[in-house]
């Protein structure tokens, strides 16, 4: 029996020791839980699992690092052959050799039964560390994992690492890469992206999963991490005002209720515009248009700044209508390739 091509590859296992800051993370990334209120969730005992929904449907499996999967009685072929990404999580301000050997143990095994497995390294918690012993222990730990893969023969293995914590964005930017991983549509994705960005004056857009606020795709200009927390703020305060207005809409009695398409657009000062659009299947695209034209224009002394304030929404007024018809245009062509990607055939995910 074939798997269904959108059951494959599109699991995460997130995998670690004790104590590494699992549960942690999936707290914090897909039910919205403090960091803080993390301090005294109990440590996991039982494999539990995330669902969200992207361009295809991911799920994040936690496996509690004290059970042992190795043993005969728990199927851990089937699992590991039928996962995308394996998530291997390590406490940074622990001792982590005990967790290296483990981590190459898994890795030997996974890589056995799934060769096309993508190999994701969290090197978690930097924030307890100074800045200097943050890169130590990054140098550190990828020569000891290639010391041990060497060992192994596995020395062809890729392995990413990435720095992360659950009190800073860096968590979120290490998932959002993983995921962007498993999305086979993703060239195409950011190719459209980039087409939107050239031809709308937008200066960065994200594509983002409404709920845990990765971003499956964004387009090629590099992610400053600032720009990327203002987008994804405003996406709770999009959510929260929208709250806000369908609790007073009820008020009215409007029968002919079609299903609303969340849109959203925050002038700020200096001419920048942030725009929210609801996409499909719990997706938002969010776009940073910095307004250049408005920024050249005359009025350096206060009393020009009326006139400025008139010919900033004017040039504001006309190039939303040009990035509302391209959004418009994008959101149509997503649709038809989310419906083209429910019937990729299995072959195509073997290659
Ligand atoms: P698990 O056993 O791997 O699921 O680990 P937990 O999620 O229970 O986390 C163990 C402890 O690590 C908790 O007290 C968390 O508050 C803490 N923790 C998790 N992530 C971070 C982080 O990024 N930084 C710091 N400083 N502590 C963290």
């Amino acid at each position: 029996l074939l798997p269904n091509p959108k059951d494959t590859n599109a699991t995460i296992l997130l995998m670690g020791l004790r104590r590494g800051g699992k549960s942690s993370i999936c707290k914090v990334v897909f039910h919205n839980m403090q960091p803080l209120d993390t301090l005294y969730l109990e440590s996991t005992s039982k494999p539990t699992t995330e669902q969200f929904s992207s361009l295809i449907d991911l799920s994040v499996m936690e496996l509690p690092g004290q059970l042992n999967y190795f043993e005969p009685n728990y199927d851990s072929e089937r699992l590991f052959s039928s996962i995308g990404a394996l998530v291997y999580v390590i406490d940074s301000q622990d001792e982590y050799l005990n967790a290296l050997t483990n981590l190459s143990m898994i890795i030997e095994f996974a890589y056995k039964v799934n060769p096309k497995i993508n190999i994701e390294v969290l090197i978690h918690k930097i924030d307890g560390l100074s800045e200097d012993y943050r890169m130590d222990a990054q140098r550190d730990i990828m020569q000891r994992t290639g010391d041990e893969l060497l060992d192994l023969g596995l020395e062809g293995v890729q392995v990413s690492f990435y720095l992360t914590s659950i009190f800073d964005h860096s968590i979120y930017e290490a998932f959002s890469r993983i995921v962007q991983k498993l999305i086979p549509e993703l060239p195409s994705l950011e190719n459209m992206l980039d087409n939107l960005v050239q031809h709308s004056s937008i200066d960065k857009v994200f594509l983002f999963d409404v709920n845990s606020k990765i971003y499956v795709a964004t387009d090629s200009s590099p992610v400053d991490i600032q720009t990327y927390e203002v987008c994804a703020e405003f996406i709770d305060i999009t959510i929260d005002l929208d709250d806000l207005y369908v609790e007073n809409d009820d008020d009215d009695d409007n029968n002919t209720k079609q299903p609303r398409e969340l849109r959203s657009v925050s002038h700020l000062s200096q001419g920048s515009i942030l725009y929210l659009k609801q996409m499909i299947r719990g997706l938002a695209l969010v776009a940073l248009i910095k307004n250049e034209d408005a920024r050249s224009l005359p009025g350096n002394n206060d009393n020009d700044f009326d006139q400025k304030l008139q010919s900033n929404s004017a040039v504001q007024d006309k190039s939303l209508t040009i990035i509302d018809y391209n959004i418009n245009l994008f959101k149509k062509a997503l649709m038809r390739m989310w419906e083209h990607s429910r019937f990729v055939p299995v072959e195509s995910n073997n290659n």
